[in-house]
């Protein structure tokens, strides 16, 4: 099916400002509480949100072969099982009825009062019942980074890096989506000169600046996805803040990798910007070298350039923005990731989500973490205030943005918003 929904010569009869992330181009999906408190499944088209399910209720989506409840749901899981035609046949039509041209539900007031929401009547959910996590370590840059503060710049680079994607499986039960506060969390940690660990806050707080892909149903257990193949299972992308208590996970993460320092928290953005959307926005990704074995092997561009920024906003003062990247520096893209996921027979379902592994790039202002920023404290980022800060403190919120953008549109994922607290107070009482 032809992806109408792109046409960039198209414009809509709802006001979108020029520098807005969500043209009507973009067409992401989200799932959000509407004012009278219903939980619904809904697009963006400028700061106008759209409610699907009244649409679907009123006849907007006849012809196209969905069931009545597809979108009266509090997760996008079934309308992303339904497969990449059904996505695009429903992107296509939200681009035609609210296309300038098309007069029928912009003359409708009563239909335009039920389906149409300014973005402060309605509150996002989390769009996805995530079945599965799993996090990839895949940019060249911070895996380089990190390995050279733990191990020496020798051993940067574990022998396995250049030759898989690396990844661990995460816990999906504290993804929790942009707006919702963080706290510090407590732990085992094993501070320089000491001999025996010790229990309390985390003194290291991070972020990670990543990017996450969530799939539909792709394979039977036992069959690997090929990966030209892969591209197809993958629904779309958030930003994905993956917060990181790097004292515990130096002490926690030999040798099964990270554990609590890693499942406390980790914040998406909201709407899930689909791969249709982003397909102007494809470039080629780093020189593989040595080159992949077979099953890894691709061809054409498979990378995205999506301009991406973390900013760290004190209690009571503006924010700095502390590093730009790109989602194009990783090294491992993600048809490399999903097919060496399932090469061994994973099964990969709708509703599993699969983060990127800090994004850093080559220059010191796009690490993706403080971690890196702060090159393990010892050189403090300044902000606008005057503060410093090596690490994230209490009461500070973190923002990611991202956006492509060429020269006929934007394509943007709006931003992922958290603001961390002090440790949980019942358990500061223990
Ligand atoms: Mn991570």
């Amino acid at each position: 099916m032809p992806n109408f929904a792109n046409n960039t010569d198209r414009t809509s009869w709802l006001y979108v400002d020029k520098n807005s992330d969500f043209p009507i181009q973009n067409i992401p999906f989200g799932v959000f509480l509407t004012r009278d408190d219903i939980i619904t499944i809904g697009t963006r088209i400028g700061d106008t949100a759209i409610d699907l399910g009244a649409l679907h209720q009123l006849g907007y989506f006849d012809n196209i072969p969905l069931t009545e409840d597809i979108f009266l749901q509090d997760t996008l899981n079934d309308f992303i099982a339904d497969g990449r035609q059904t996505w695009r046949a429903v992107r296509n039509r939200i681009a035609d009825i609210f296309d300038v041209n098309n007069d029928t539900l912009k003359n409708n007031p009563a239909h335009k009062e039920t389906v149409l929401f300014r973005l402060d009547e309605i509150e996002m959910q989390l769009p996805v019942h995530i079945g599965d996590y799993t996090d990839f370590y895949a940019s060249k840059e911070h895996a380089t980074n990190v390995g050279t503060m733990f191990r020496g710049a020798e051993n940067a680079l574990m022998p396995n890096w250049l030759h898989l994607p690396v990844g661990y499986h995460g816990r999906s039960s504290t993804i929790i989506p942009s707006g919702i506060a963080v706290h510090r969390p407590q732990g085992q940690t094993l501070p320089n000169g000491v001999e025996n660990p010790v229990f309390g806050p985390s003194k290291l707080v991070d972020f990670e600046l990543e990017m996450a892909f969530i799939t539909t149903n792709a394979n039977d257990i036992g069959e690997p996805i090929p990966i030209e193949e892969a591209e197809s299972y993958i629904f779309g992308l958030v930003l994905f803040n993956d917060w990181s208590a790097r004292d515990i996970q130096k002490w926690e993460y030999v040798p099964l990798g990270p554990f609590l320092s890693k499942n406390f928290a980790s914040s998406i953005s909201p709407w899930i910007v689909t791969l249709d959307a982003l397909e102007p926005f494809r470039t080629a990704g780093p020189e593989q070298s040595p080159q992949p074995l077979p099953y890894l092997k691709f061809s054409g561009n498979k990378s995205f350039d999506i301009k991406l920024e973390a900013a760290i906003q004190p209690k009571n003062a503006k924010e700095t923005v502390v590093t730009r990247s790109n989602f194009k520096y990783l090294y491992w893209n993600m048809a490399q990731q999903l097919a060496h996921h399932s090469i061994n027979g994973c099964k990969i379902n709708a509703g599993d989500m699969m983060g990127s592994g800090t994004i850093s790039g080559p220059d010191p202002s796009s690490f993706g973490s403080m971690l890196e920023l702060s090159w393990r404290g010892e050189n403090p980022v300044l902000l606008n205030n005057n503060e410093s800060r090596k690490f994230i403190e209490d009461y500070d919120t973190v923002i990611m943005r991202g956006y492509c953008e060429n020269q006929d549109t934007r394509i943007g994922f709006g931003e992922v918003r958290s603001q961390l607290l002090p440790v949980f107070e019942s358990q500061k009482k223990r």
